[in-house]
């Protein structure tokens, strides 16, 4: 019989990803509010300045969590930032119309305290313009924090603050409830489930299901759909083998 593993703490399961942050000094308390609440896994995509883990203000507001923004990555791409993950949360005062299902930051808390197969990334905008829709829709879920509705957008570090508290709050909780599911594989990561995207979006152009001219909202349609099941690496796999064969018949028809 396998011995069983301790639960891994949602401290080791949770990344903060900060993509295109303007200001180092948003950088620095972000970093502050994540080590206060234990966290420390740091990842910025692509910020405005390439040298923001230096910048002083940076450093000077990170205070005592300058070891946080020491240990940070940059990486350049979101679907960098989000390797390893099998859940990826968009953070948004805004909800779209093509989302993933929307939560509110404590059951989202919850949900990662108490499901230690997840290893997730919350994912927060840039100052100024958000997190673009292409963006939000390559998350499996978004969270809104419900602030006043004449004035719901709360400084970067602040939005950062409150999931990590809801976290921490989460996490102690202990709250390690069934998932509902019985049995259950293992979630697919962000890549494969881009990689299974790609795929079928090609198969379906071949069968002219899909017409790249004139795609309509397809493909948003779909990978909401899909947002709202957590899918397992071997259903990813059944979907590429159906997308397979698709292109694999089409080539027949037209040879
Ligand atoms: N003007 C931008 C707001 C940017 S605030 C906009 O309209 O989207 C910077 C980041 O903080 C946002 O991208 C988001 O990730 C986070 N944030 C701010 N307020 C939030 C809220 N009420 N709910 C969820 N995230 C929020």
């Amino acid at each position: 019989m396998n011995q069983p593993t301790s639960p891994s703490p949602l401290s080791e399961r949770l990344r903060f990803v900060l993509v295109e942050t303007s200001r180092p000094g948003n950088i620095g308390s972000a970093a502050r509010a994540m080590k206060t609440m234990g966290f420390s896994e740091l990842v910025l995509v692509n910020p405005r300045d390439p040298n923001a883990l230096h910048d002083a203000e940076a450093v000077a507001l990170s205070s005592g969590a300058s070891d946080v923004l020491a240990g940070a990555r940059i990486v350049a791409t979101l679907d960098e930032a989000l390797e390893g993950c099998n859940l990826s949360v968009a953070l948004s005062a805004r909800l779209r119309e093509f989302s993933p299902p929307v939560f509110e930051p404590r059951p989202l808390a919850e949900r990662l305290a108490a499901d230690d197969g997840l290893r997730a990334a919350l994912v927060f905008g840039n100052e100024r313009f958000g997190l673009s829709n292409e963006q939000v829709v390559k998350c499996s879920a978004l969270v809104s924090i419900p602030a006043n509705p004449a004035y719901s957008s709360l400084n970067l570090s602040q939005a950062v603050q409150v999931l990590a508290y809801e976290c921490r709050m989460a996490a102690l909780d202990g709250a390690r409830e069934p998932s509902g599911i019985g049995f259950r594989g293992e979630l697919a990561g962000a890549d494969q489930v881009e990689g299974m995207f790609r795929h079928l979006e090609q198969a379906l152009v071949e069968i002219e299901f899909l017409d790249p001219d004139n795609p309509k909202k397809l493909m948003p349609r779909l990978r909401r759909m899909f947002s709202r099941t957590q899918l397992e690496t071997e259903e990813v796999n059944i979907l590429r083998g159906i997308a397979t064969q698709l292109l694999l018949k089409r080539q027949r028809v037209r040879k």
